[in-house]
This record gives C-alpha cells, sequence and structure tokens, in this order.
C-alpha cells in the first residue's frame, strides 16, 4: 500500500486523505517522532498506511504546520542542466554525465515557508525531489526506486550572481543560502504513481506560469542518478536529490524573483508548495 509522509509541527506522520497520524503515537513508540529517524523506518509504512483506519487521526493537515518533510538530509545534492530545455535556455552544452552539486542541507526549508533574499539575481527552479529511504551502494538503476523512501517537491532557488561569481561556477554556494531550499509539503512514495518516472510538474510566479513540464524529459532520470551516486558515495536515509529543472526560469530574460513575490510549484499526485519571497 502507498504511504504519504508528512513533518507536522516537527513530528513524523502519515497522511490519509485531510488527516494526519502522528507515527510515534500510533506505533506505540516503535517509530521516532523525529522525521529523520522515522524516515529509516520507511518500509515499515506501508502496512501501517493500510492500518490507519483503525486509529484516530491527530488532526487535520491542511490547518497544520508542515514543515520539510527531510528537514536534515545528512548529504543534499542537486543536478544542474538536466533538462534539454531547460539547458538550450542556458546556452549550454548538453551534459554527457550528470552535473552534481551540492545543495548544502542547512538551506533546506519548509513546503510555506518564506525565501529570504539576498541580492537581486534570485531565480526559481522547480524540481522533483527523491529522498532516499535506506543505505544505499552500488546499486543498478533497475533496483533504484527500491531505494527510494519517496518523491516531493522542490525548490533549488538560486543567486545567479553568486552562482557565476567563480570560475569555475560555485553552484554549491549559489544554491544553498538559507531559506533557499524549500520541500514538500508530503513525501510519497514511490508505488503511489502509476509511473513515477512521469509527473507533471509547474512553477508559477505571482500566477503567471513559468514552468510547465513532465519529469519523463530528464536528461538523467531518477533511477540512473540514484544509482551513479551509490558508485560514488554510500546513500543514506533522508540523503536528497534535487533531480534539476525544466526550461522557464528567470535568468534567460532576468526575470529575477523580488520581495513579495509569491512562487507556486507544484508536483502531480504530490501537491503545492507556496513560498513568499522577503
Ligand atoms: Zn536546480
Amino acid at each position: 500500500m502507498p504511504f504519504s509522509f508528512a513533518n507536522v509541527d516537527g513530528r513524523a506522520c502519515l497522511v490519509e486523505n485531510d488527516a494526519y497520524f502522528d507515527l510515534e503515537r500510533i506505533s506505540e513508540g516503535s517509530i521516532s517522532a523525529d522525521p529523520m529517524e522515522a524516515l529509516g523506518r520507511n518500509d515499515e509504512f506501508h502496512a501501517i498506511a493500510a492500518s490507519l483506519e483503525s486509529h484516530e487521526s491527530d488532526g487535520v493537515i491542511s490547518e497544520a504546520t508542515v514543515d520539510a518533510p527531510a528537514p536534515r538530509p545528512r548529504n543534499s545534492f542537486g543536478v544542474g542542466l538536466n533538462y534539454k530545455d531547460h539547458a538550450e535556455e542556458s546556452k549550454m552544452d548538453l551534459p554527457s554525465v550528470p552535473v552534481v552539486f551540492t545543495k548544502y542541507p542547512s538551506c533546506i526549508s519548509g513546503p510555506f515557508d518564506d525565501v529570504l533574499l539576498r541580492g537581486d539575481s534570485n531565480d526559481y527552479e522547480a524540481e522533483l525531489v527523491v529522498v532516499i529511504g535506506r543505505t544505499t551502494r552500488d546499486i543498478t538503476a533497475d533496483q533504484a526506486w527500491s531505494y527510494v523512501a519517496g518523491l516531493t517537491v522542490g525548490q533549488d532557488i538560486s543567486d545567479r550572481a553568486l552562482q557565476l561569481a567563480a570560475r569555475p561556477a560555485h553552484f554549491g554556494l549559489g544554491k544553498s543560502r538559507d531559506s533557499y531550499g524549500p520541500t514538500g509539503p508530503m513525501l510519497l512514495s514511490p508505488d503511489s504513481f502509476a509511473d513515477p518516472n512521469d509527473l507533471h510538474i509547474t512553477c508559477d510566479i505571482n500566477g503567471d506560469r513559468r514552468q510547465d513540464a513532465q519529469t519523463s524529459s530528464l536528461i538523467f532520470d531518477v533511477p540512473f542518478l540514484v544509482s551513479y551516486l551509490s558508485e560514488i558515495m554510500t546513500l543514506e536515509p533522508g540523503d536528497t536529490i534535487f533531480t534539476g529543472t525544466p526550461a522557464g526560469v528567470g535568468m534567460p530574460d532576468k526575470r529575477f524573483l523580488k520581495p513579495g513575490d509569491v512562487i507556486r510549484t507544484t508536483v502531480e499526485g504530490i501537491g503545492v508548495m507556496e513560498n513568499t519571497c522577503r
């Protein structure tokens, strides 16, 4: 049975329809309330999700404070130029291997948190975000989905001036200012989707549709990325991969983010993130 996981007020919960259920409570203390600890037990969430009807809920998710599903990943990766149309708008060659950078974990923020802008060249990047579910080392792409806890929505907010200030560009710093990594609101298990490799992703700025794509257009898809990274280092539960953004970012036309702008980001089936720039 698929599950939908959320971090409600700092506590690990499962969600069914509009109700959330505190995992520590309904597991009678077996599963930690800490979302990072709990994520390592995601293989058990399938069975628990099937039993939610037998429990009282803890509240209504739309009225709750929801934070990042994996708020403190040990490692957090970004992938650059991973959609053909975005590589073209960036006037860059198509990559022959994934362009991987560090999105420092301290930048991770919640699905409704403000983005605290610094400087005047900040950009949005709607992304599908992968959260690892178990210790992952040297796996094949065919095995990869079984190592993924779930998928969520993300924004890889990017300070372009900072990103491009050094030669070669230091993507890690330009994409890791405090609050530049909103994720959420839910983490859905891969079996929640008819095809987890083909999801509709959108980004609106103040109601204006800027990005609209299918994740099936990824140059390096989720199974490839998980396999590729697992050959380099051991991945652990909660590790997070921002998989890249499609065309439509602000940089080509210098449509950068301004205070007051509302960034609305969706991935089909997962939900909506809404972040206001300050
Ligand atoms: Zn990105």
